[in-house]
């Protein structure tokens, strides 16, 4: 089973995807970290990460570490990757890596901004998510902030708009719900319930039990 999760920044598209992996018994791949691991990689060298260049042949030659760098979650690196994620030659750098994953044996939840219309344009269940502006600005800022960045919410807020901009009006996989896509709205609810709805949705298709277990326990789809 492959899951495809889409959605604007500080959505909480990707806590989605982490616990409906681990509730499903799927694998899991935050695909913003690509972009990220991009774009500090160009950025840590002192390039800049919109140099086409510099960021494809990071993109290129992007490894295990530096997917695993410790400043990838920072706000820098947040900046970076939307930056280095409009230049086609980045995206078709990481589209195999990607594909791969979803296409192991065990199935995956994948999470992005392009997962559900590029990527995986056939995956089995597509989720668009998002929530108001002020609401995810408010999360990344309480997240940045345990993190001991110092940082304001105006400034928060400002970075996620233009981010959703570029995002959204770049010419290659702009951010946009997949036409099969179903959209959830996350602004003031949890993120219990939003798991909550989006297993209903997996439910409904047949692709999970009423207890939320999966149908393909063994791993293969029983749809296709
Ligand atoms: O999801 P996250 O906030 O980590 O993504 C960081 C940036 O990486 C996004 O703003 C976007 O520009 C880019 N990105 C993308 N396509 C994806 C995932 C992330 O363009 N599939």
């Amino acid at each position: 089973m492959i899951i495809a999760i889409d959605g604007t920044a500080a959505s909480g598209k990707g806590s989605l995807a982490k616990r409906l992996a681990a509730a499903l018994g799927l694998a899991h791949l935050d695909t913003g970290l690509l972009y990220r691991a991009v774009g500090m990689k160009v950025a840590r060298a002192g390039g800049d990460p919109a140099d086409p260049a510099l960021a494809v042949a990071a993109a290129r030659s992007l490894t295990d570490a530096d997917r695993a760098a410790d400043d990838l979650r920072s706000d820098r690196a947040a900046q970076a990757a939307s930056h280095a994620s409009a230049l086609p030659g980045v995206r078709a750098a990481l589209i195999a890596f990607q594909r791969d994953f979803a296409h192991r044996p065990g199935g995956a939840v994948l999470d992005g901004r392009d997962i559900g219309t590029v990527i995986c344009p056939d995956a089995d269940a597509k989720f668009f998510v998002t929530a108001s502006a002020e609401e995810r600005a408010a999360r990344r800022h309480r997240e940045l902030i345990a993190r001991g960045e110092t940082v304001s919410l105006d400034s928060v807020l400002a970075d996620l708009r233009a981010r959703d901009d570029r995002d959204r009006n770049r010419a290659t996989a702009p951010l946009k719900p997949a036409d099969d896509a179903v959209t959830i709205d996350t602004t003031g609810i949890t993120i219990a319930a939003t798991v909550d709805r989006a297993l209903a949705v997996l439910a409904d298709k047949g692709l999970t039990g009423a207890s939320g277990v999966r149908t393909d326990a063994r791993g293969s789809n029983p749809l296709k």
